[in-house]
């Protein structure tokens, strides 16, 4: 695909799931990958694998809930690569829960990584992207940006809020800087580990989430998203199960 070789792409949370997806795919396709998240064995492991594949990658500890771990990020990529292309910010948690059950501090675990992550993530990428006038933000939301339901209540307020920022950052920002949004469905990754009720845990696997597609399939929407020319801005994707038809 155009427009990806050689571009330099930051993804926050890239120690699992969707993001080891992302990176890895968009690696394979020549772009040079800044990988951030906790672990940070994780990480060595994945950019290890990338290397080994040919690809080129590079990875730090960041930890998307203080805004200066962004900067620092930020700043890592333009120092390993001299520029930043895309900014991806995919870091996130599900602790799904009824309201009634009170478990504050998990709604405020998931608005400070899902709502102030991605906050911080633009705070620490636009002066770059607005210093070169180019740039792309890809932010993962889910259908839940657009979906809500029993105990994702607050999850899905959380995506909400990523899809009203993704959408309000487009009309903001300069015509050559460009905001996609990627909404995932049930997709495999070591999200459900963040609920921590376990007879709900258990429901969701069994239910919502039975079928699940790779992160495979969401790394290559977001590939896709990066790969139009710069003129085309590709605002949002919706991609979940053939098999999940009612969120
Ligand atoms: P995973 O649990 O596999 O990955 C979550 C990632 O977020 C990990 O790499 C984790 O890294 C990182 N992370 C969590 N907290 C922080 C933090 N404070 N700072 C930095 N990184 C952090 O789940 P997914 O891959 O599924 O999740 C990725 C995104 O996709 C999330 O935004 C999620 O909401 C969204 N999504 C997922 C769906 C699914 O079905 N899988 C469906 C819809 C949306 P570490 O712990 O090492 O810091």
């Amino acid at each position: 695909m155009e427009n990806v070789k050689g571009k330099v792409v930051a993804i926050t949370g890239a120690s699992s799931g969707i993001g080891e997806a992302i990176a890895k795919h968009l690696a394979s396709m020549g772009a040079r990958v800044v990988l951030g998240a906790r672990r940070t064995a994780k990480l060595e492991t994945i950019s290890n694998v990338i290397k080994a594949n040919g690809g080129e990658a590079v990875y730090t500890k960041l930890d998307v809930t203080v805004p200066e771990s962004l900067r620092a990020f930020v700043d890592f990529s333009l120092e390993c690569y001299g520029t930043l292309d895309v900014f991806v910010n995919n870091a996130g948690l599900m602790p799904l829960s009824m309201i009634n059950n009170y478990k504050i501090k998990e709604w405020h675990q998931m608005i400070d990584v899902n709502i102030k992550g991605v906050l911080h993530g633009i705070a620490a990428a636009l002066p770059v992207f607005e210093e070169k006038d180019s740039g792309q933000f890809v932010n993962i939301s889910s259908v839940g940006d657009r979906w809500v339901g029993p105990t994702s209540t607050v999850y899905s307020a959380t995506k909400f809020a990523v899809r009203a920022i993704s959408d309000g950052l487009r009309q903001e920002v300069s015509r050559n800087i460009r905001v996609a949004l990627i909404a995932p469905g049930a997709t495999e990754s070591e999200l459900p580990n963040t609920i921590s009720d376990p007879e709900l845990k258990k429901m969701a696997i069994e239910t919502f989430r039975k079928e699940t597609i790779s992160g495979l399939a969401i790394a290559k929407a977001v590939a896709f998203a990066i790969a139009q020319p710069e003129d085309v801005d590709v605002n949002e994707l919706v991609v979940r199960p053939t098999a999940q038809k009612n969120l």
